[in-house]
């Protein structure tokens, strides 16, 4: 007989290696007291608008309850083709090109799993996402971190990019505009890292899941340059763009060997996204562009009062040029990403994201979503000069 084991001893050892995400223990404070702001939620205050539920509503009474293909509803399917080729200059084609998942969290974990193999090195920027790092491990190849920097914006920088690339890097990952810098990328920047891409054979993985939300004159997608269609996967969704994070809907667009690879694993673990939440998602991209572009306008007019908030106190940042997060450097209050969270939480009720959570790089800083409304916001900046006169 083998000797009994301890439970802890099922779990296998790269995910027991795995950190929990520093956001998870972070809210677990925040979730522990009452009349907090929260200025750390990465999710839309706002309500899904209302033509999107009742068109979700109207799926669910009609009895649109079934599996769909594999690869999502193909009405679905032409809608995001033809709405990505207006909004990202990215052609698809809706049979063998597009494949929609359970959030843009899948459509990583799907695209990460066909492609990596054990071993192979994933450039991406940090601070970044906090799934990147552990989904990459999850498929037993190795994140490989590239700093950016508040000097330039927090845009990746090829020289960097250089000094990391190695014969097994197979991939390289984008986040524009960023979570959480608000950073996001001009068609220069975009044109340098898809010729970076090319000279080493990389294949770019874009999440682009605040594109919608941008507050710069949009330019094509990077998957959309010349010589990038063929090794770029665009991945977008509905969570951030159409306040629809509860219908965990999205989608992944790319070269057919690609996503059909994504299509095997989707097949045999979800088999399909929800029917009803398809439902709603086509009609967000039929008749949301009205809805959308109001709570894009809002999102920037909070952007630019918190921005100006900020900086007059010292805690500077530049202007976040996408999504809704701003970034400050918090060094001037002399205390470490950590202990300024902390001590704001229990010293003010107001909740910010340590930028540690976003990758070592992250030190000095804190992430504030301003994914909430002006009069919290400007409720949350008194608490901050307060709190940092009492310092
Ligand atoms: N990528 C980034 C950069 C995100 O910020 C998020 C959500 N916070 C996701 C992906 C996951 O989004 P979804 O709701 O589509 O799974």
């Amino acid at each position: 007989m083998k000797d009994s084991k301890s439970p802890h001893d099922w779990v296998a050892k790269h995910i027991a290696s795995l950190p929990k995400s520093g956001i998870r223990d972070f809210f677990e404070l925040v979730n522990s007291m009452g009349d907090v702001i929260s200025l750390g939620i990465g999710e839309p205050d706002f309500t899904t608008p209302w033509h999107i539920r009742e068109a979700t509503i109207y799926a669910l009474n009609r009895g649109f309850t079934n599996y769909t293909s594999n690869l999502g509803d193909l009405r679905l399917r032409k809608a995001v083709c033809n709405y990505a080729k207006e909004n990202f200059a990215m052609s698809c084609r809706p049979d063998t090109e597009c494949i929609i998942t359970v959030g843009v969290s899948e459509g990583l974990d799907l695209l990460l799993r066909a492609v990596l193999n054990p071993g192979d090195e994933v450039l991406y920027h940090e601070p970044c996402y906090v799934s990147y790092a552990p989904s990459i491990r999850m498929t037993h190849a190795v994140p490989v971190p590239v700093q950016t920097t508040e000097a330039h914006d927090f845009v990746l920088q090829v020289a960097d990019l250089e000094a990391k690339v190695t014969p097994r890097t197979r991939v390289l990952m984008l986040n524009y505009p960023n979570n959480p810098t608000g950073a996001g990328l001009t068609l220069e920047d975009k044109k340098a890292l898809a010729d970076f891409a090319i000279r080493h054979n990389l294949l770019v993985v874009s999440d682009e899941i605040y594109e919608e939300l941008n507050y710069i004159p949009r330019c094509p997608s990077i998957a959309s340059l010349p010589g990038m269609k063929e090794r770029s996967v665009l991945l977008n969704g509905f969570s951030k763009a159409f306040a629809m994070t509860g219908y965990r809907i999205a989608y992944a667009l790319g070269h057919p060997a690609i996503i059909d690879a994504m299509m095997k694993i989707h097949q045999y673990s979800m088999l399909c996204a929800s029917s009803i939440a398809q439902a709603g998602a086509l009609e967000a991209l039929q008749n949301g562009q009205e809805p959308r572009e109001a709570m894009r306008t809002e999102y920037e007019q909070r952007r630019n009062v918190i921005v100006r908030r900020l900086n007059e106190m010292g805690l500077t940042c530049f202007i976040p040029r996408g999504a809704f997060y701003v970034f400050p450097c918090i060094r001037s209050s002399g205390l470490t990403s950590y202990g300024f969270a902390t001590r704001l939480l229990q010293e003010k009720k107001v909740a910010v994201i340590p930028g540690t959570a976003f990758g070592a790089c992250g030190e000095g800083f804190v992430r504030c979503a301003y994914a909430t409304s002006l009069e919290d916001i400007e409720t949350a900046m008194l608490r901050i000069r307060e709190f940092l006169a009492e310092l």
